[in-house]
């Protein structure tokens, strides 16, 4: 429409059901581009991944990167594939290379219970998970990234690297979304994961987090080493807030909070930087299901939405944050009447029914009301 700001995205399916979920996004954005006045996506597709490694011996194209540092927003669905690695044994990872290029240095991972969605635990509270994973992207225990030194076939070697300023960056991001969040009325709280009682770096990124604690009075500041936060993320997620944390730490630790909420495709990211943004589930590539309709694609149209949100608030477009709401409620109101029964968690739902029901609900929630 006439006067619509228009958002370039690049889109990178990558592989296995990272094309199927992506293609589904794209219907559902479409339906919201149609159904919300004042903003458009123009998606284009690039490539890249496992399978293009495999046929082209190269993972991220020249042209797919660089698209990635043009476009206004990335949306990315899964790369790698098991069976295709690189000469040192490693998986096909471009995402990481992705965060690497654009400095995209916080992955934000929420982690929120549905109302009649999956729950892995019987107490009730478990209803009430509402918590976000903050990791950092830019150095720690992946600096070796593709760096990593063999000693012949005797030992192997990879870094982790603290730095003063990418520990103070990713640590006041934490901070300023605590701030921002309306979880239950509650103190906002903002927790530091590390091992800093075995590692001198990790003792370092505790001695930042409580240098930079002190610009945030308002908001509660506290420590777990790692294998104390595992524990007490199953035993009662619900008391956590934000947590903040080093990349490998991050990255497991917000797979384990994913599987609180039923599984990885409930859980959707965002690799955020200063000047860029990629949107991702935080599944792979998922190739014991691919190509049998049967993946979840909610951790993508959460993406999605926070995409949205995410293009709506740099740029100043009420429209977008428009779409992000009608977006999530329609997901939500899905599963609150029962309409999304993902095969994932036993259901019938495969890919298509899910986003047909989206879909459906997001034309009825445009007739009907606004997002409140
Ligand atoms: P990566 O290391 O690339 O993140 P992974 O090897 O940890 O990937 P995934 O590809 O995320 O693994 O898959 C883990 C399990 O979760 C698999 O059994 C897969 O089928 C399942 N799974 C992942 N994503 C989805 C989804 N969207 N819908 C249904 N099942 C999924």
């Amino acid at each position: 429409m006439k006067g619509d700001t228009e958002f370039r995205i690049a889109v990178l399916p990558g592989d296995g059901i990272g094309i199927e979920v992506m293609q589904a996004c794209l219907e559902v954005l479409n339906a919201l581009c149609q159904h919300v006045d004042g903003f458009r996506c123009a998606t284009e597709y690039f490539p890249g991944g496992a399978a293009y490694y495999r046929d082209n011996g190269v993972a991220l194209p020249d042209e797919t990167l660089k698209a990635t540092q043009t476009a206004d927003a990335i949306l990315f669905g899964a790369m790698g594939l098991p069976d295709v690695r690189m000469p040192d044994g490693t998986e096909i990872n471009p995402q990481i290379d992705i965060r690497f290029a654009l400095d995209l240095y916080a992955g934000v991972r929420p982690v929120r219970a549905l109302p009649g969605g999956p729950r892995l635990l019987a107490d009730t509270r478990a209803q009430s998970i509402d918590l976000i994973v903050v990791r950092e992207q830019s150095e720690g225990m992946f600096v070796d990234f593709h760096k990593g030194r063999l000693e012949g076939d005797l030992s192997a070697t990879d870094r982790c690297l603290i730095t003063r300023a990418g520990t103070e960056r990713v640590v006041d991001f934490a901070f300023r979304l605590a701030e921002r969040r309306r979880v239950r009325g509650e103190p906002r709280r903002v927790t530091c994961v590390d091992k800093a009682n075995v590692m001198t770096s990790m003792a370092f990124f505790r001695k930042v987090f409580d240098e930079r604690r002190a610009r945030f009075p308002h908001i509660t500041a506290d420590h777990l080493h790692v294998d104390a936060a595992a524990l007490n993320l199953v035993r009662q997620p619900w008391t956590f807030d934000v947590l903040v944390a080093e990349n490998l730490l991050g990255d497991i630790l917000s797979d384990l909070a994913a599987g609180l909420i039923g599984g990885m495709g409930m859980a959707p990211s965002a690799d955020i930087g200063d000047k860029h943004a990629m949107f991702q589930p935080c599944h792979g590539s998922a190739p014991d299901i691919a190509g049998s309709g049967k993946a979840n694609p909610t951790a993508m149209f959460l993406s999605a939405a926070m995409m949205l949100r995410w293009l709506g608030e740099r740029h100043s477009v009420d429209a977008c944050l428009t779409a992000a709401c009608h977006l999530q409620q329609a997901i939500a109101r899905g599963f609150a009447n029962g309409r999304i029964r993902p095969a994932e968690f036993g259901g019938p739902d495969g890919t298509a029914a899910i986003t047909r029901t989206v879909i459906d609900i997001i034309e009825q929630q445009a007739l009907s009301d606004a997002p409140q």
